[in-house]
């Protein structure tokens, strides 16, 4: 009950200041937020003159088709042992994921840490080439397997920097955002500072209802005040300088390149290569050799997927043709239906959005 009043009081307070204000369009960064948005039906508790939409905060929407082919060429190449995330394995190209090799015999293994990766490679001869995915929150964790790495433990990095992706995308300047709301789990790792010098209105929140109403609540008085910057609503997890241990070790095993994102395009300083010291352990130049014949391809089949548009905050997923019909958790098309993280699987599960 005591939540329920205070997620109808702040509901109330949103109101009060909207009224007779200019529409808003905030986009919050991260899955887990429209997990919380969705799952409370928090938008049907907003005015209509506050919309909000969700960001390319799904790991597995914006790692694009070309990271996952060049693994499916690999493993038809290379006898190796490929470790990477659930989710990540259910993604399709041209009709098959990582599941569907595993199931004609290679041998894909899904973790639940990069850690569970480095233990297969210590406890076996062949290579282990792990498929490495993730914001600032799970980097940290592959540098450190990286810097405790063995002979035959490779990572292929699709590792990704989130702060350069959120400027990139308001340099776009095709949507129309009063403001963001940041990541929670990326700015326990990158700290508040981390955002102080863009200039906009940015409020970090955490995951429960009431942290979700109460950034909104925070942004539209920043921006009706036309104040720019970074408030922390999550006080209670993120600090000003942030993780700075874990900071330390990801910038000292990766480096910043301009990397592709789905539906963003190529984001500059966004890329989490491996740095030269630890090229050891790159798989992709340890099979350097395999990925030279590499060619992209375009699945046909997922011309008609408008994830990047979502990712972009252009449309929502009912915006989609395909939403419910031909793609749908169990037959997804686009990684924003296969992910937990993604807006269409998360609408999907939890029920079309009513605003
Ligand atoms: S519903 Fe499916 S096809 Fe449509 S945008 Fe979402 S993932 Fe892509």
């Amino acid at each position: 009950m005591e939540r329920r009043r205070i997620i109808s009081d702040l509901a109330k307070k949103i109101a009060e200041e909207m009224k007779d204000f200019r529409p808003l369009k905030i986009m919050h960064l991260c899955g887990t937020h429209e997990d919380t948005v969705t799952r409370y039906n928090l938008r049907s508790l907003l005015p209509k003159n506050l919309k909000l939409i969700s960001g390319p905060g799904c790991p597995v929407c914006i790692t694009p088709d070309i990271d996952l082919q060049k693994i499916f060429f690999l493993l038809e190449r290379k006898n190796v042992i490929l470790t990477t995330f659930g989710d990540m394995a259910r993604v399709p190209f041209e009709g098959r994921s990582l599941f569907y090799y595993k199931s004609k015999g290679y041998d894909v293994r899904i973790v639940y840490s990069v850690f569970d990766a480095l233990e297969i490679a210590k406890s076996n001869g062949k290579p282990v080439v792990h498929f490495a995915i993730g914001f600032e929150t799970t980097m940290p964790s592959t540098a450190l397997a990286i810097l405790d790495g063995v002979e035959n433990f490779y990572v292929f990095s699709a590792h990704r920097f989130f702060v350069p992706a959120m400027e990139h995308l308001l340099s776009l300047g095709d949507v129309r955002i009063d403001g963001f709301i940041n990541p929670g789990h990326v700015s326990t790792i990158v700290g508040v500072k981390a955002y102080e010098h863009i200039k906009f209105p940015q409020v970090i929140a955490g995951f429960e209802p009431e942290d979700v109403m109460l950034a909104l609540l925070m942004l539209v008085k920043m921006i009706k005040n036309g104040e720019v910057g970074v408030k922390n609503e999550y006080v209670r997890a993120v600090r000003y300088e942030g993780n700075v241990k874990a900071q330390k070790v990801m910038n000292e095993v990766f480096a910043r390149e301009d990397w592709e994102w789905r539906g963003l395009g190529v984001v500059p300083n966004s890329g989490g290569a491996i740095n030269e010291k630890f090229e050891d352990f790159d798989a992709t130049k340890v099979f350097e050799d395999v990925f030279e014949d590499f060619v992209p391809k375009e699945d046909a089949k997922k011309r008609a997927c408008r994830c990047g548009e979502l990712l972009r905050g252009l449309i929502d997923p009912t915006d989609c043709p395909l939403f419910m019909k031909a793609c749908t958790p169990k037959t997804p098309i686009g990684p924003c239906m296969v992910s937990f993280e993604g807006t269409c699987n998360i609408w999907a599960r939890f029920g079309i959005q009513k605003f």
